[in-house]
């Protein structure tokens, strides 16, 4: 039985082989939060653009305030955003606060707090040396030089650096756009109430948010029927400029497995993946649209996104973290596994108390209580059966 598994790894690089780089042009810089710089960028200007203030008090010579007490006219007022200035003539200051640009001929700021804070006059209390309180041109980042490589995933540091440099738009791979179906003739609408053998709709809002949390978009197609008919009919009304369509349910053994029979034979392969919880997977194209269908079980569902669907997106998009990161803890608990099956079991990883780990609930792929209140997944190898408490183990870190 185990030799027909698919091996985990094989089915991953299947997956991530259905998308390939997302196409790269300029977007926005508000829409770029999450993505990866797709060309190096440099610097159209100089930053700081120009000589400037870093305090608010008096542009001088610093020749001129070198014995104190010295009362000097002011000859003008300089706020930020001035753009034309006059000159510092020998033996006079320009008030001036912080961010506004330098008259030439001032080599210093004298800090108001230093000076008696007049405006016709100022009588300066302690000298400053030359270059005191100014910040030079280009003393940050150099016209022409590049600031971010190729690749680097934008942050609000990253992106607020653009900014400052008049990007209104970046070189970026897009967003893949993923549409997320639900199937099953069990599955009801918030607000409608149950019928006995009904549940609530739930994997379409948790892989939607997940797409939106990989840094894809998604847009929730909601649920069909197990129809093959009604399935095909939704499908391919909606299925055009996607990138992925991402479906739940309707792929394991049983009759009516609305996925497996409408897709079978379609571009789309059916595997038993060598996992639990996850293991009946399909993967393929769609009227050339990229396709994975995972297990119905919720747990199944969001583990299956976390091992073959996250990364995939993540990589299409350039990322260089494509990967959660895995750290080895100690198990808090002992814990069982199938043999032959690589077992991903919900935790709670603690890293302050010497790095342990926590299983959540049981080994149930119907356990979503349990993963609502887990941040990390105990991955158990395929040949390991048992985990006594101590155990070292992987953790893949969710949060
Ligand atoms: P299936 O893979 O379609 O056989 O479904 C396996 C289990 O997951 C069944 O108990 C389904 O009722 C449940 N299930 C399937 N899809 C969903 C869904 N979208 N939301 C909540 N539960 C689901
Ligand atoms: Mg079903």
């Amino acid at each position: 039985m185990s030799n027909s598994l698919t091996r985990v790894a094989d089915h991953r690089e299947r997956v991530a082989g259905l998308l390939g780089p997302m196409p790269a042009g300029p977007l926005p810089i508000a829409d770029c939060l999450g993505l990866a710089l797709a060309e190096d960028l440099v610097a159209p200007v100089a930053l700081p653009p120009f000589d400037n203030s870093a305090m608010d008090g008096y542009a001088v010579r610093a020749a001129d305030v070198a014995a104190t007490p010295v009362v000097l006219p002011v000859t003008d007022d300089i706020p930020a955003g001035r753009t034309a200035l006059t000159p510092l003539g020998p033996g006079t200051a320009q008030r001036i606060m912080t961010g506004a640009p330098l008259p030439a001929g001032a080599d210093a700021v004298v800090q108001v707090e230093w000076t008696d804070g007049g405006t016709g006059s100022v009588r300066v209390d302690r000298g400053v040396a030359e270059g005191a309180n100014v910040r030079r041109a280009a003393d940050d980042v150099a016209a022409g030089t590049t600031v971010l490589r190729a690749g680097t995933p934008l942050g609000p540091a990253q992106l607020g650096l653009a900014a400052a440099l008049g990007f209104g738009a970046l070189p970026v791979r897009r967003r893949p756009r993923v549409l997320v179906l639900s199937t099953g003739s069990e599955l009801v609408a918030p607000g409608v109430p149950l019928e006995p053998g009904q549940i609530y709709e739930s994997n379409g809002v948790m892989l939607a948010a997940a797409v939106r949390e990989a840094g894809g978009e998604a847009e929730l197609l909601r649920f069909v029927p197990d129809d093959v008919a009604v399935f095909h009919e939704a499908v391919g009304a909606r299925l055009a400029g996607f990138d992925l369509l991402l479906t739940s349910g309707g792929v394991s053994a049983g009759a009516y497995e609305v996925v497996k029979d409408a897709f079978t034979g379609r571009g789309v392969e059916f595997t038993k993946v060598a996992m639990q919880p996850g293991g009946p997977q399909g993967a393929g194209r769609y009227l050339g649209v990229a396709v994975a269908t995972l297990p119905g079980n919720p747990v199944s569902a969001q583990v299956s996104f976390e091992v073959f669907i996250r990364p995939a997106l993540r990589a299409s998009m350039g990322l260089p973290d494509a990967e959660r990161p895995v750290v080895r803890a100690r198990l808090s608990a002992p814990l069982t596994s199938p043999a032959g099956r690589t077992q991903f079991r919900r935790g709670k990883y603690d890293p302050v108390s010497g790095r342990v780990v926590t299983p959540v609930g049981g080994p149930g792929s119907h356990l979503l209580s349990a993963l609502a209140l887990s941040d990390c997944l105990i991955e158990v190898p395929e040949d390991v059966t048992e985990l006594a408490a101590g155990a070292d183990v992987a953790v893949r870190l969710l949060r």
